[in-house]
């Protein structure tokens, strides 16, 4: 076949980081690719220029105040806002493919109600799949849409799976940077700042995403997010650090060959890649030369350092809704600590107090889902509060109830 329709992309998150790249990929493959609809927070400095340029038939942003703005910029184009403006974006019939950037939990319900209605998902949203992907991923099955991974590690697994059949692997290790922390001493992590956290060693990303980094929740989201993508159990998926952030994850097969994926760090890559499958078609993008490289590192991780790993860990192997709480309860803290209301040990303690406190129950519904993410920022706004209140908490003895 020769013939190649340009595919209809819904984007959510234009203006963030990923947004910014989906434009610029779509911008260098005006044949392949056309911006059909938009979805954006508050940023409408940013997304006056985009829509100017794209050109969508639906657009939506955050607050109802800036819609009725972009409706006078913009006569005769249909706006939205809210989350409804959201799944808006994202079920427009026109749409052949979803790229959904926004950050959190924001991002599952559009996300699986295109799935449902049978489009594909490039999805570098991990927390709609870390707090329901069990339902998207079976949304997805039942209407025949794909779902591929913009996340870059799991774009890495998904073209290194493309080397053997799935009972052939026998476990996937998801590569780290080790964020900024990673060589910091111990006990100087008391007096870390958020300008510390927010100094990311190899990867440009939005706030959220790099503070997740910095304590490694990260990985741990991703850990989840690739349990429910590839169908393996969180006891074979494993994590090592990788400073140089250019081996972008591994498949290891049953007879030992280690599959990896190598490209330089630019997340342009896996957009491309998620929008092109399963073609791969020539790009503008920068090559990697590994006679530049120099060396490839890897270590293990070490978990004093990095205690939200292990807490993700617990989190999957519980199951059910208990992804959905830890997400919503990271999201809160991460949050707090971007106010400068609490200081950086305190993200992934209130994360912990909040599984504490948490029943994990069967996950059967999308609303479900989101009342247990409900519950957890509550709970996490909670904990919040009453350690802004005093600057030591009584973690230990609270901790075990
Ligand atoms: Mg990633």
């Amino acid at each position: 076949m020769t013939g190649r329709a340009t595919r209809s992309v819904a984007l959510l998150g234009a203006t963030g980081s990923i947004g910014t790249s989906a434009r610029s990929v779509v911008r260098a493959h005006p044949a392949r690719f056309r911006i059909v609809s938009m979805a954006a927070g508050r940023n409408l400095d940013a997304f006056l220029p985009a829509i100017a340029e794209h050109r969508p038939l639906v657009v939506s942003v955050a607050e109802k105040g800036d819609a009725d703005r972009l409706r006078q910029e913009f006569p005769g184009l249909r706006v939205g806002w809210g989350e409804q403006g959201l799944v808006d974006v994202a079920t427009l019939p026109e749409a052949d493919v979803v790229l959904g950037g926004v950050v959190g939990s924001a991002g599952l319900r559009p996300a699986w109600e295109a799935a449902r209605l049978g489009k594909d998902l490039a999805l570098a949203n991990k927390e709609a799949l870390v707090v329901a992907g069990e339902l998207v991923m079976a949304a997805a099955r039942d209407s025949g849409a794909s779902v591929i991974p913009v996340d870059s590690e799991h774009c890495a697994l998904h073209q290194a799976l493309r080397a053997g059949t799935a009972g052939e692997v026998d476990r996937l290790v998801l590569t780290a940077s080790g964020g900024p922390f990673r060589s910091r001493p111990l006990e100087t992590f008391p007096s870390i700042t958020l300008a510390d956290a927010l100094a990311h060693p190899t990867w440009k990303m939005g706030q959220k995403i790099t503070i997740d980094s910095a304590t490694m929740m990260n990985k741990g989201l991703e850990v989840i997010e690739a349990r429910w993508l590839f169908d393996v159990p969180g006891s074979r998926i494993g994590v090592v650090i990788h400073p140089q952030s250019i081996v972008h994850s591994m498949v290891e097969y049953v007879d030992g060959s280690v599959i990896a994926q190598m490209s330089p760090n630019d997340m342009r890559f896996p957009i491309l890649y998620a929008l092109t499958w399963p073609e791969r078609i020539p790009a503008f993008l920068p090559r990697l030369d590994v006679t530049a490289l120099g060396r490839l590192e890897f270590f293990p991780v070490e978990e004093a350092r990095f205690p939200a790993l292990r807490l993700a860990y617990a989190a999957l192997e519980q199951g059910g809704t208990a992804p959905a709480a830890l997400n919503a309860a990271n999201e809160e803290a991460v949050a707090a600590f971007l106010a400068q209301r609490i200081p950086y040990s305190a993200i992934v303690d209130t994360v912990a107090r909040v599984l504490d406190r948490h029943r994990s129950a069967r996950l059967e519904s999308i609303a479900q889902a989101l009342d247990v993410d409900a519950w957890a920022r509550r709970e996490a706004t909670e904990v919040i509060a009453a350690a802004a209140a005093s600057p030591s908490p009584a973690t230990a003895s609270r901790g075990e109830a």
